[in-house]
């Protein structure tokens, strides 16, 4: 039963772009960004969203100044901290992709399965489902 739903899941959700425009459609995530800027120089230039392909062969998204001598990139994930972890230089981190945490997320709140069996569907390992489902 678990399998055929995540299935199901993975129908809908079928990568990142799938993803997040799920998460939009939901207010999870921003339409629209506007540029912090870099340090003190302030910005304010609507920022434009892009795909870049990951070392690992995922998709990523990302926010890119495209005004001259700014050109800063932020993650997709920015603006919601659920979605991502901040590192002591304020980088934006994340482990898993956006598909990855929709699916642990469908797996605790709809299938309620187990740690064991979620990590079974996810090939993550259980701490990572425990991990994610504490922040749940
Ligand atoms: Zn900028």
């Amino acid at each position: 039963m678990p399998e055929s739903t995540v299935m199901t899941l993975r129908l809908l959700v079928r990568n990142e772009e799938t993803a997040l425009k799920l998460l939009r459609e939901h207010d999870a995530l921003p339409m629209t960004k506007y540029c912090p800027g870099k340090g003190q120089n302030v910005c304010n230039n609507l920022m434009r969203q892009r795909f870049k392909k990951t070392r690992k062969g995922n998709s990523t998204a990302s926010w890119q100044c495209s005004k001259k001598n700014c050109h800063k990139e932020l993650s997709i994930r920015f603006g919601n901290p659920f979605f991502y972890y901040s590192s002591a230089q304020g980088k934006c981190n994340a482990k898993l992709t956006l598909t990855s945490i929709l699916e642990l997320i469908w797996l605790f709140i709809y299938i309620r399965c187990t740690i064991r069996e979620a990590a079974s569907l996810t090939q993550h390992s259980s701490a990572t489902v425990v991990e994610w489902w504490n922040n749940c």
